[in-house]
């Protein structure tokens, strides 16, 4: 590169992909459904990023200086990057062209799976719930430039009269996100592939040049992780290395390097003396980072304007953070801190929130418009935005005092607290006293809460929504529907009994519908994984339930059968994971008002009768911060919000506690800490794996690892059953052992959830003979 292009003062790194009214979702699911073609798809998908652009230029992004991404998926980025780098994998052989390319169809069969192909696997993309497809690298990989579409997104943006900014997801986050493919060696790392990689991002980068892009982003978030498992010294080694490589290229944009999700820590200085032109700084997550040589010479991207939750903020604190860094570097930039991804569109889209609340929110539409105006700010000094400061200031003001936000009787019960609160007592005791209340047989048989979500319970709920069906009406619905799952599960003959959950919409929106200081909204859709979307809740106040929300449920469920019932509730920390949460005080203290609701919660259920309780929470694991240094604080508050939670009851009262992940060796001092008397978990897919992480760490209460895999339709054999609960039996005491699957049955169908339900108690008997 010889003459660098400037960057432009502001930007986003991203923006969301779904489409206002879910456009993106709709259609992609119409050409899997097969009534919608390739080219109608990408016809609709080409009008979207047309429309995106527009939108992105009206709320003040320039539309010819790169300022505008081009951050478009069908699915999912890290799966286009490895469309990109022709590396799919070999398992998928026949879905590809000689050139290595892969169409539509193809692509979304590496997401999803079809017939004999299972698909990627999927994980959670940093501490957001955001999921991405998993590439398998192994020394087979044949790396190629297999795939032009961010080329041609590209020229089609330049043909529409906008010079945008490619966006990738960097070589360096995709090989660490990568796992080695299954017949790579043991010692065989993807990351050893590096070298191979880098000519085919060059080739890309050179074509991005030739067909006249400025700038390229090269999104490097795994460099702020802590737990990605590569020895760092390897990590920053490689760093250096892509980015000289990258650098030395004659005909190349000039190249942005993105690092989301928190602070670059030693890999700062690493990317401060490579020949990269802009490198993008986390500052919600982060903090101000030193000077260190060669960062005076590049563009720094101040991502100030958080991307991960939906507050309108402190905007002139934000401000100020970016005008800081022209202490380290002559050129600045405004961002947002990561991708758009993770909001909603546009808060104007909602007809049912407070005015007060909507004047403290801002999602993606708003962020963009405070980009612009920080952008101007640094432009033209402070005076030119002072009165668009003060505005922010002021509603975060009337956010301070607004009634609701401070509950004073909140407060008061949650300073009260002592350490005996969050205490049980004795396990052996509870044992002992809970063998006697519930009388188990050994390997007691129970489900994860949820039945089958049927049309019919959906219409209903969508019914009494709309008004066509009264309250009454809807609940006899309801209790017809307990009844019909009780009655199954009796006469399959299962221990303990579950509701079924016909009455909840979401695990965590229908606890946020029941407690004060929640709002819910209309249209605030985020993409979760590929077509899937979720739409949070709004944390805004403080929480307390204003009444009874399961009670009435779990006891007329009780009432139908003499086995004991299992109360179900989701906990503190995944209520407050998969919400949006206030930004105005610690996690932990939010948590603690959510958790001081739920323990009401379950007195409740215990005054009614109902002596076995399970809590949720499957969320545990995803908010574990990415920096090691954070992780004893998070563990602090989090597992004290569940013990909070559930410490109230009686040592006969037996609590459970549900997650959904196998990871069982990663937090297993926090699972023991939740001191919850039974823990269920994934197991079938990781053959038990869970087993040897038991005898290794230790884990004397109650264990259930799931036998049935619940992921997908197909029906696990008696047999297949009775090998996974043997593996269980010969490792763990029988004593400790739980029979159940691995998650909920809301998205199965009855037909596989009978079938495979009856396998597993003909399973269990099998397995409780032979003991
Ligand atoms: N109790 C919930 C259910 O069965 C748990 C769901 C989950 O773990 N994600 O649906
Ligand atoms: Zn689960």
């Amino acid at each position: 590169m010889t003459n660098t292009p400037a960057f432009p003062t502001g930007t986003i790194l991203g923006y969301p992909r779904i489409g206002r009214r879910r456009e993106l979702k709709k259609a992609v699911e119409a050409f899997w459904a097969g009534s919608l073609s390739a080219d109608d798809l990408e016809a609709t998908a080409a009008g979207l990023r047309q429309s995106t652009r527009e939108r992105l230029a009206g709320l003040g992004l320039a539309r010819a200086d790169s300022s505008i991404p081009e951050s478009f998926s069908y699915y999912d980025q890290v799966l286009d990057a490895l469309c990109t780098v022709g590396a799919v994998p070999t398992r998928f052989a026949g879905l590809v062209d000689a050139d290595g390319r892969i169409d539509l169809a193809g692509y979304f069969t590496l997401a999803r799976g079809e017939g004999e192909h299972a698909p990627l696997e999927m994980t959670k993309w940093f501490d957001s719930n955001y999921h991405y497809l998993v590439p398998e690298i192994g020394p087979e990989t044949d790396f190629r430039l297999a795939s032009d579409r961010i080329v041609r997104e590209f020229e089609e943006a330049r043909a529409a009269g906008f010079l945008t900014r490619p966006v990738i997801v960097g070589p360096v986050t995709f090989l660490l996100l990568s796992k080695p493919s299954d017949g790579a060696p043991a010692d065989f790392q993807p990351l050893d592939r590096l070298g191979d990689l880098l000519p085919v991002y060059a080739a890309l980068v050179s074509r991005l040049a030739a067909a006249g892009a400025d700038w390229v982003q090269l999104d490097e978030p795994a460099l702020v992780s802590e737990s990605i498992e590569t020895p760092r010294a390897e990590v920053l080694g490689a760093v250096e290395f892509a980015y000289a490589t990258l650098g030395r290229l004659a005909e190349r944009p000039a190249i942005f390097v993105a690092a989301p999700y928190g602070s670059l820590d030693d890999a700062l200085p690493v990317l401060a003396g490579s020949p990269v032109e802009a490198i993008g700084l986390d500052l919600v997550r982060g903090s101000i980072p030193a000077a260190v040589p060669g960062l005076s010479e590049k563009t720094l991207v101040a991502g100030v304007i958080d991307g991960h939750n939906i507050w309108r903020g402190d905007l002139a604190g934000a401000f100020d953070a970016a005008a800081r860094l022209l202490d380290l570097s002559p050129n600045v930039a405004v961002s947002t801190s990561t991708s758009l991804l993770h909001v909603p569109h546009d808060v104007e889209d909602e007809s049912s929130l407070g005015a007060d609340l909507k004047g403290w929110l801002a999602f993606a539409d708003q962020k963009v418009g405070q980009v612009a105006a920080l952008a101007l700010g640094l432009a033209d000094g402070r005076a030119a935005i002072q009165p668009v400061l003060d505005a922010a200031t002021a509603a975060l003001e009337a956010r301070r005092t607004a009634p609701g936000v401070r509950d004073g009787a909140v407060r008061s019960r949650a300073e009260a607290l002592t350490e005996a609160d969050f205490s049980r007592g004795d396990y052996a005791i509870r044992l002992a006293e809970q063998d006697k209340a519930l009388g188990l047989p050994l390997l007691p048989t129970t489900t994860i809460g949820s039945f089958p979500q049927t049309g019919e319970i959906r219409r209903a709920r969508a019914q009494f929504l709309k008004g066509t069906l009264t309250a009454d009406e809807y609940r006899d619905l309801m209790r017809a529907e307990i009844s019909r799952v009780v009655d199954l599960q009796e006469e399959i003959g299962l221990d303990v009994i579950v509701h079924g959950e016909p009455e909840r919409n979401d695990m965590v929106q229908y606890f946020a519908e029941n407690l004060d200081g929640f709002a819910v909204t209309e249209n605030g859709w985020v993409q979760s994984y590929g077509s899937r979307c979720t739409r949070p809740s709004i944390l805004w106040g403080d929480v307390s339930r204003p009444k009874a929300i399961t009670v009435e449920w779990s006891s007329y469920t009780q009432g139908l059968t003499a086995k004991p019932v299992k109360g179900m509730l989701t906990g503190p920390v995944t209520i407050l994971a998969w919400s949006f949460v206030r930004d105005d005080q610690p996690l932990g203290d939010t948590a603690r008002q959510v958790a001081l609701a739920l323990r009401d919660e379950i007195a409740d259920l215990e005054a009614a009768g109902i002596g076995v309780v399970q809590v949720d929470e499957p969320a545990l694991r995803e908010l574990l911060p990415l920096k090691k240094k954070d992780h004893a604080a998070y563990l602090d508050w989090s597992v004290g919000s569940f013990r909070l939670a559930t410490a109230g009851v009686a040592a006969r009262t037996q609590i459970h506690t549900h997650l959904c992940y196998s990871e069982f060796g990663v937090v297993i001092d926090a699972i023991r800490n939740l001191d919850a008397d039974v823990t269920s978990i994934e197991a079938a897919r990781s053959r038990m794996e869970v087993v040897g992480d038991i005898q290794s760490h230790g884990f004397d209460h109650g264990i259930g690892p799931g036998v049935w895999d619940i992921h997908s339709p197909r029906v696990p054999s008696v047999a297949e059953l009775t090998e996974l609960l043997e593996v269980a039996v010969a490792g763990i005491p029988a004593r400790q052992l739980w029979v159940n699957p691995d998650c909920g049955l809301k998205t199965r169908g009855y037909e596989e959830t009978v079938a495979s339900l009856r396998n597993m108690l003909e399973a269990t008997r099998i397995v409780r003979a032979e003991l």
